[in-house]
């Protein structure tokens, strides 16, 4: 379970996405805001019954400033689809705010963000979760997993599994961005799991 429990870290409840949203924008809680370009904040109806976090935004994030616009968001995009879920519907947000990324050349490689890095960001996304008030929150990945469900929950063991904490359901599943590193026929039976995940924790919203 994570340290903390949801929602107690100081000076975040009680304010609306859009005052969230601006104060993260000048955020210097941590040392990632240097190097990446800007905030990206998360992104959707303030009324969402959905909630998809990530783990970081990537290269085309940092750059367009908003979540899941990259490849990994394109197969988002089509899993939801198929999951029966629309995306406009959904609230979509990283548990980390800043591209944390390696330069290699022209190129700038993802790196995952640390456990420190995860804390001190940790208050914007208590603060989505207070504002929007999610019925259903799904992790990507081990990063948003361990976030959101604590330091030993394992997403290849435990993916799908159901918490519920603070009046809503905490689930995971893997990140769209571990897909696209595989090559068929894995990539394909991946997919169909991850729709699987996605319909499930749809079925949750019922
Ligand atoms: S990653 Fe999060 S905590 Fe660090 S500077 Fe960016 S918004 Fe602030």
């Amino acid at each position: 379970m994570p340290d903390q429990p949801l929602f107690e870290m100081a000076g975040v409840e009680g304010r609306t996405l859009e005052e969230l949203r601006d104060a993260a924008s000048t955020c210097t809680n941590c040392h990632l805001y240097q190097d990446a370009t800007q905030t990206v904040f998360g992104k959707g109806p303030q009324r969402a019954r959905l909630m998809i976090v990530g783990e970081q935004p990537g290269d085309k994030e940092d750059l367009a400033g908003e979540p899941f616009v990259g490849p990994a968001g394109r197969l988002l995009d089509r899993a939801l689809v198929e999951a029966g879920i629309e995306r406009q519907t959904v609230y979509l947000t990283n548990a980390v705010k800043h591209f944390k990324f390696t330069p290699r050349g022209k190129r700038r490689i993802h790196s995952t963000p640390n456990a420190e890095e995860i804390k001190a960001c940790r208050p914007w996304l208590d603060g989505e979760m207070a504002a929007v008030g999610p019925a259903v929150v799904v992790a990507l990945g081990a990063t948003a997993a361990k976030a959101l469900l604590g330091a030993s929950f394992k997403v290849t063991r435990q993916r799908g599994e159901v918490v519920d904490r603070d009046g809503m359901k905490l689930t995971a599943t893997v990140h769209p961005s571990s897909l696209l590193r595989l090559k068929d026929p894995e990539r394909t039976e991946a997919i169909e799991q991850f729709v699987a995940d996605l319909r499930a924790t749809a079925a949750l919203l019922d």
